[in-house]
């Protein structure tokens, strides 16, 4: 396969990298937080490539990656007032939370779980991206499980070359570490991965943690 290179900055990469969204192929995406390796969150074939490219167990969730709060509701169901509050703070940003998944939501996506796990990138193109491709982007860290992650074009390039359909060069990652976690299934929120928001952070719209 003939990896396409990207520059967030060219007029036509957000159309041309959610064209291949939209066709069931991977994109590398970058993120504030680290590169994530993207495919539409909703195809279920799609989204089997993210694990052959990336050696990563089919259990192990993906996030799926939304354009705003008001997408939450197409792929979640009870969501407490908490889910918005914390979304009105740090959206775009790196924070993920996890809610009752819709029956839209493929299986192979939630890792097989009931719940799924949904973020706002505060990164522009990727935003753009998710928009164009009218489908929620499930990406986990592009880089091959057990190794670091990205958190550079160039990295994504020397793990991913001539496997992946597009790599979008957005430049290094601002935050470089991956979003922080909360689980907001039950009435208590869990942090359940410490990340670029801190507890503090979250305790001052929570409460309770
Ligand atoms: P990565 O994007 O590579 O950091 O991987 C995403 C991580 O998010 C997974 O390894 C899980 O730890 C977490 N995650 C995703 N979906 C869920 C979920 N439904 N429930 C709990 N944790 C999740
Ligand atoms: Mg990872």
């Amino acid at each position: 396969m003939n990896t396409l290179f990207l520059s967030a900055a060219a007029p036509d990469t957000a159309l041309v990298a959610a064209d291949i969204l939209k066709n069931g192929g991977l994109v590398a995406i970058p993120t504030e937080t680290v590169y994530g390796l993207g495919a539409n969150g909703l195809d279920e074939e799609a989204v089997a490539k993210i694990f052959i490219a990336k050696g990563r167990p089919q259990d192990n969730p993906l996030i799926l990656h939304i354009s705003g709060p008001e997408q939450i509701e197409l792929f979640c169901h009870h969501i407490p007032q908490k889910a918005y509050d914390l979304a009105e703070k740090f959206w775009p940003g790196p924070l993920t939370m996890v809610l009752p998944a819709r029956d839209t939501v493929p299986k192979r996506t939630t890792g097989g779980l009931s719940t799924v796990a949904v973020r706002c990138p505060d990164c522009d193109v990727t935003r753009e991206i998710i928009r164009l491709a009218g489908v929620p982007v499930a990406a986990p860290s592009a880089n091959i499980s057990g190794k670091p992650s990205t958190t550079t074009a160039a990295h994504v390039r020397h793990d991913h070359d001539g496997r992946i359909a597009a790599i979008v060069d957005g430049g290094a990652c601002r935050v470089g570490v991956e979003s922080t976690i909360v689980d907001l299934t039950e009435e208590r929120p869990r942090l359940l991965r410490p990340g670029g928001i801190t507890p503090e952070q979250l305790l001052e719209v929570l409460g309770d943690l």
